[in-house]
């Protein structure tokens, strides 16, 4: 007979940092985790790197856990910032990891820059201190705070970037970014579907708009950040505007005070609808 039992929802997370940009635990680690944790599928979305797929993608293969090769873009349009997520991309393409090379190599200038000017103001933290703990991959501010939290000039993350590096503070450096016409181009290019992340956390909301008629494929309804409200307005955008639906805890391991991974709910078919939307991207 057919079973009509309902089947146990399964559920993702689309959106995981990992130690190759501002995340504390290692790929095979975040890989573990999610499989102990139930979850079916997983997308590592390190900021400007994919270097951390190829270890995920073998630290799954005995698991029944689907990787979805990511990455996270910084855009910028002159006047707000963004953060455009790319799924499916071709992260072998040399061409592709050129274009990241640049990314992160200005990554490292801006990292030097803001440890300097903290120098200047009179904090006392080392370069080399930020770099052991970024490790491999991409540095960011986040290895910065934690680098201050070590030492104790800081007692939380939050507090430095409240204090000292967020955006507009006193040792606040920018760093390049790509338009965000760029960025989604280059989603596109390597194959990948782009989806703006955490659109909650936009200043203009209008920006959102602007980025489909650049192209954009999808939004990310479910975040961390995102309450219940958000979630409802933003499934209706979706709807509105044809736009696949995505969504992720944005986990940083241990980095931002707490683990995040699986405490944002999203169910399996939101994978399904955006690998259909992947294999019309291919055929188009
Ligand atoms: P970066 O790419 O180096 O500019 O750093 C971005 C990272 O810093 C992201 O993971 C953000 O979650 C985090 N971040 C940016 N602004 C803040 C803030 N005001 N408070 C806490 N975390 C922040
Ligand atoms: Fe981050
Ligand atoms: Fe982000
Ligand atoms: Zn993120």
């Amino acid at each position: 007979m057919h079973d009509t039992s309902p089947q146990p929802q399964e559920y993702i997370d689309l959106h995981i940092h990992t130690n190759y940009s501002d995340g504390t635990y290692s790929p095979s680690e975040v890989v573990h985790q999610a499989s102990r944790i139930g979850l079916r599928a997983i997308s590592i979305t390190d900021h400007d790197t994919v270097d951390g797929i190829e270890e995920a993608m073998n630290a799954a293969r005995d698991l029944s856990l689907e990787i979805i090769p990511g990455i996270e873009l910084s855009a910028d349009d002159g006047n707000n910032q963004m953060h455009i997520l790319g799924y499916y991309i071709d992260w072998r393409n040399p061409t592709f990891n050129a274009q990241l090379t640049e990314l992160s190599d200005d990554r490292l200038n801006r990292a030097r820059s803001i440890v300097d000017k903290l120098n200047q103001i009179g904090v006392k933290i080392d370069f080399n201190e930020v770099m052991n703990i970024s490790g491999k991959g991409t540095v960011g501010r986040m290895h910065i705070a934690q680098a201050m939290k070590k030492k104790g000039i800081v007692n939380t993350v939050q507090e430095s970037f409240n204090k000292y590096i967020g955006n507009g503070r006193s040792a606040y450096t920018a760093k390049y970014k790509l338009r965000p016409g760029e960025a989604i181009k280059l989603i596109k290019d390597s194959g990948g579907v782009s989806v703006v992340a955490h659109p909650g956390l936009l200043k203009r909301q209008a920006i959102i708009e602007e980025l489909i008629d650049l192209g954009l494929d999808g939004i990310e309804v479910y975040h961390t950040d995102h309450k219940p409200a958000a979630v409802k307005k933003y499934l209706l955008v979706a709807a509105a505007h044809n736009l696949i639906v995505s969504g992720g805890s944005d986990c940083h391991g241990l980095g931002k005070d707490k683990m995040l991974m699986g405490t944002v709910k999203v169910p399996y078919d939101v994978l399904e609808r955006m690998k259909i939307k992947w294999t019309n991207n291919e055929n188009s």
